[in-house]
């Protein structure tokens, strides 16, 4: 394909397309999340519920708001990566064999990490009291988060956070489908992480595991505090850095705790 032959026309598509995508994606896996926690299991999961109130409805409709706007800053980052990938300024690859199969299946786990580090920087960073209120002040209107906050970003933080994708395409070579997976996993992760429930087992933080993987306490806890775990998948940045709050594993241990009561929420 030659530079040439795209037309704003063909941008503006690229881009539209890019955002119903997200959209449609975003809607789907949350709106599960949503289902699950809140309307089928609600009842049956509520020992593992982090905080025990639920969020009040104006607050899930902000985060569905946010979510929405979100998807279409996605749109245009993904448009003018793919506008830089056609005057081959990327490594941005169209034949998925073209750097063998398993190049293909590695870059997928790369992106995992480079994306783990990437966001426990600009998050920290976004937390600078110069740069909070610009960039990161609408995701932490919600202190008690609902799977539809995974996307609720003011737009300067949904440009930071779509960020990932060029990024990815200038290190290393990366196939568009194996970026396409890996927004599931992160979309994936993202509503875990907000869905107000401990999913992991008991037997984690008494395990390596738990110094690796982050756990969707640790998220719950940094809406609620405003600071320390800003990591997004693994708990190693904060661990390396001290930053995880002190309480941290021993709230894990009580949500887990068999003899924990279900809490009677306030909504
Ligand atoms: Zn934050
Ligand atoms: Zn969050």
């Amino acid at each position: 394909m030659f530079a040439a032959a795209l037309t704003w026309e063909k941008l503006v598509g690229i881009g539209s397309a890019v955002a119903v995508e997200n959209a449609v994606r975003y809607t789907l896996f949350a709106g599960l999340g949503w289902l699950l926690g809140y309307v089928w299991f609600r009842q049956r999961w509520a020992k593992r519920k982090i905080v025990p109130a639920y969020p009040a409805r104006t607050d899930v409709w902000r985060e569905v708001r946010l979510s929405l706007t979100t998807v279409i800053f996605y749109g245009l980052v993904g448009a003018a990566t793919v506008w830089a990938a056609l005057q081959g300024w990327t490594q941005l690859y169209w034949k998925p064999a073209a750097h063998g199969w398993g190049w293909f299946a590695a870059s997928i786990g790369l992106t995992i990490l480079v994306h783990d580090t990437y966001f426990y920087w600009t998050h920290r960073l976004m937390h600078h009291p110069r740069l909070f209120r610009w960039f990161h002040r609408g995701h932490h209107l919600s202190t008690n988060p609902s799977p539809w906050a995974a996307y609720a970003f003011d737009p300067l933080e949904a440009i930071v956070q779509a960020g990932i994708f060029p990024v990815a395409v200038a290190l290393y070579p990366i196939h568009p489908l194996a970026f396409a997976t890996f927004m599931v996993w992160q979309l994936t992760f993202n509503i875990f992480g907000h869905a107000g429930y401990e999913f992991w087992p008991r037997w984690l933080m008494d395990s390596w595991l738990g110094k690796v993987m982050n756990t969707p306490t640790a998220h719950i806890l940094h809406h609620q505090h405003l600071r320390g775990h800003y990591g997004l998948y693994f708990n190693w940045w904060d661990r390396l850095l001290g930053t995880n709050l002190d309480h941290y594993e021993a709230c894990f241990r009580e949500v887990t705790s068999p003899e924990r009561h279900a809490p009677h929420p306030s909504h």
